[in-house]
């Protein structure tokens, strides 16, 4: 690849001023300068200095966005906003895409990456990867609810969930639920509520596998993924 682009992809600044340091000779690679920003360079095996720092190079990256309601899961949109928009510049050129979809109007954990392998582990209706997520409904659940929900349920054309866990958070607040579910159907925990007549007023998801919502990120913010975090995933 070019080596303005690793650099910049790198976050080491714009194109333009890694051409700047070109020129100022403090961009090497093996130990020679470079002069021209189209420079040709194998980041996985030449090694690349750049103001005497050594560039490490990062092929994939992993970030938990504590997705706001209102935008969508997408990548892009004609008209409007997606989760891409919340990120930063620098994030936005490794051309990260959302691992699976929260609806619109939900909140909570979703895992950006540019990590095709991952996403379609983690997608794959064969793992049966954990999700878990509050739900709000519009009524108090019956023991016949729970144990319909836990055992599965006919979300519509011939679908029945797989077995989920439901529990209702406090005798306080009996309309939060938490559920986990081991699939990902479109629509799939505001169908399931609606197979035993219940409304989901408000939906955020809290985990994903071994991924928990870090709960200092307010909504709308992200972080990158410790490299724990990253090796639970694989
Ligand atoms: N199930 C839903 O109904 N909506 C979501 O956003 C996620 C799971």
């Amino acid at each position: 690849m070019r080596i303005d682009k690793l650099l910049s992809n790198m976050g080491v600044g714009s194109r333009k001023e890694v051409k700047a340091l070109m020129k100022k000779k403090k961009v090497f690679i093996n130990g020679v300068a470079v002069k021209s920003p189209n420079t040709q360079v194998n980041p996985e095996k030449d090694q690349v200095i750049c103001d005497g720092k050594v560039i490490k190079y990062q092929k994939y990256g992993y970030w938990m966005l504590h997705k706001p309601s209102g935008y969508l899961s997408a990548t892009y949109d004609h008209h409007q906003r997606t989760v891409i928009d919340l990120l930063d510049e620098k994030i936005q050129i490794f051309e990260p895409f959302p691992v699976g979809r929260l609806d619109k109007d939900t909140e909570g954990l979703l895992l950006l990456t540019n990590d095709g392998q991952l996403a379609h582990k983690l997608l794959s209706p064969k793992n049966h990867i954990e999700k878990t997520y509050i739900a709000k409904v519009d009524q108090t659940l019956t023991s016949t609810d729970v144990e319909q929900l836990e055992q599965g349920v006919d979300i519509g054309e011939g679908v029945l969930t797989q077995p989920a866990t439901v529990k209702v958070m406090s005798d306080e607040e009996p309309t939060v639920i938490q559920l986990t579910i081991t699939e990902g159907k479109f629509h799939q925990v505001k169908r399931m509520f609606h197979a035993v007549d219940k409304k989901v007023t408000y939906l955020k998801r809290m985990s994903m596998g071994g991924l928990v919502l870090d709960e200092l990120l307010t909504r709308g913010a992200y972080r990158e993924l410790t490299q724990k975090e990253i090796e639970w995933l694989q």
